[in-house]
């Protein structure tokens, strides 16, 4: 007799199981509840192209296939009992640039508050393009009204992305907004 190995539950013959990335079986109700809190990766592209791929942890992309570039895996960090939120280790050759909505980025000669949320905000409008591949990842927290956010670029294209930031934060439109 097969069983879920999530909940342990018998699953009857002609019903319909679903299989984990480890190869694993699961059932149709576990299968569901894990894809009612996925993560999502979106990948801003310097050609103004933007990926969305949905994923969990137990069964990798929606739409089959492994969890997406550049997840190695997703953690959930317990803050206590039942609290916490979605980390993720990046796969090598990565690196995460900032996390949190709202973050210092580590510019050692400019210390200034870079809004995340609007630059977010921005790239999703299309009104400003990343120079190289940026990747925004979001997961679930057990707060219900906030996400875990992290951003990650190549390892490559970190001072690129580091001048971009800085040039977009300090820039014109920026300082127009401020003001406004
Ligand atoms: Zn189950």
């Amino acid at each position: 007799m097969l069983k879920c190995v999530f909940c342990g539950e018998e699953i009857n013959e002609g019903e319909e199981t679903f299989q984990t990335l480890k190869g694993k079986v699961a059932c149709i109700s576990c299968y569901e509840d894990a894809w009612s809190y996925p993560s999502t990766v979106i990948r801003f592209s310097s050609d103004g192209e933007k990926e969305a791929t949905s994923f969990t942890e137990q069964f990798g992309s929606l739409g089959g296939g492994d969890t997406p570039e550049p997840i190695e895996n997703e953690i959930w960090v317990k803050t206590d009992g039942w609290r916490g939120y979605s980390d993720w280790k990046i796969t090598k050759g990565y690196k995460k640039i900032a996390d949190g909505w709202i973050t210092g980025f580590p510019d050692s000669s400019v210390q200034r508050k870079i809004d995340l949320h609007e630059i977010f905000t921005d790239l999703q409008d299309k009104k400003i393009t990343p120079p190289c591949d940026m990747f925004w990842i979001f997961g679930r927290t057990s707060n219900v009204f906030s996400s875990a956010c992290v951003v990650v670029v190549r390892n490559e294209d970190v001072e690129e992305i580091e001048k971009w930031l800085n040039e977009i934060d300090g820039g014109i439109e920026g300082l127009k907004e401020m003001l406004s």
